[in-house]
């Protein structure tokens, strides 16, 4: 994989499956910016690692759920850098709660922050991509977003809606060769998932077939892949890396 002079942009890489994103692209000689919402020092902690490890990036904060503050940190990083080649949309959350007990303030957090926030980057992004004739775009779905999970209406709707987006942002943009695909992990250890109870993790790990719960490592390097001159005929796809959990 060779990404030697692209300029890379993770959101959400301070921790979990961005920052090993942040480090898989790095690693393929890209140079990344680091974006990160509220973790400032371990989003520092990721551009130390990248550097460490002979790359380059940069920690830029922004909250994705924010329209203007999207366009800011684009234009800030095109001015700067004066092109984007890759858009990792990784920023989520999760606010979990039965139907009948979800608040409006629950639902509407996780819809700004995974669905609108992907929408928001995409739609600034988009306008540099078209005029480079190139790009790549991945968007962290979830398998959740493909067959529910109970006590996520929030985020199963943020995640079946990312797949939405992606798949027509596929259409729009191929013409000008910018690809844009999905990924769709399982159960990946994180902080995300680390706040689940011991009998929620034994009751995920019986639907495994492989057997084990997957590392953020599995999922960057997917990310590398569709980020990679190797992925330019495949678009608006989505990638499941969930040890064949759904299938
Ligand atoms: P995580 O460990 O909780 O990390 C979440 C990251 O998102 C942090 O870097 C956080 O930054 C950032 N973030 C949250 N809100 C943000 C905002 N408004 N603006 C900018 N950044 C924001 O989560 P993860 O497990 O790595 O998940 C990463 C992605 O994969 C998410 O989209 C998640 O839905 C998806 N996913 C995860 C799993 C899993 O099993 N872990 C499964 C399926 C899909 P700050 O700390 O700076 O706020």
């Amino acid at each position: 994989m060779n990404l030697e002079g692209k300029i890379a942009l993770v959101t959400g890489a301070s921790r979990g499956i961005g920052r090993a994103i942040a480090m898989e692209l790095s690693a393929g000689g890209a140079f990344v910016i680091v974006n990160y919402n509220g973790s400032e020092s371990a989003a520092a902690e990721t551009v130390r690692a990248i550097e460490t490890a002979g790359g380059q990036a940069e920690a830029w904060q922004c909250n994705v759920a924010d329209y203007g503050a999207c366009e800011q940190m684009i234009n800030g990083v095109l001015e700067k850098y004066k092109h984007i080649d890759i858009l990792v949309n990784n920023a989520g959350i999760t606010r979990d709660n039965l139907l009948m007990k979800m608040s409006e303030a629950e639902f509407d957090a996780v819809i700004d922050t995974n669905l609108k926030g992907t929408f928001h980057t995409m739609r600034f992004v988009s306008r540099q991509m078209l005029k480079q004739r190139s790009g790549r775009i991945i968007n962290l779905a979830s398998v959740v977003g493909i067959v529910g999970n109970a006590g996520q209406t929030n985020y199963a709707a943020s995640k079946a809606g990312v797949i939405g987006m992606t798949k027509t942002a596929a259409k729009e943009l191929a013409a000008r060769g910018i690809t844009v695909n999905a990924i769709a992990p399982g159960f990946i250890e994180t902080d995300m998932t680390d706040k689940l109870s011991e009998k929620i993790r034994e009751q995920m790990n019986a639907q495994i077939p492989l057997g084990r719960f997957g590392k953020p490592e599995y999922v960057a390097k997917a990310a590398a892949f569709l980020a990679s001159d190797d992925a330019s005929y495949i678009t608006g796809q989505v990638l499941n890396v969930d040890g064949g959990m759904v299938m």
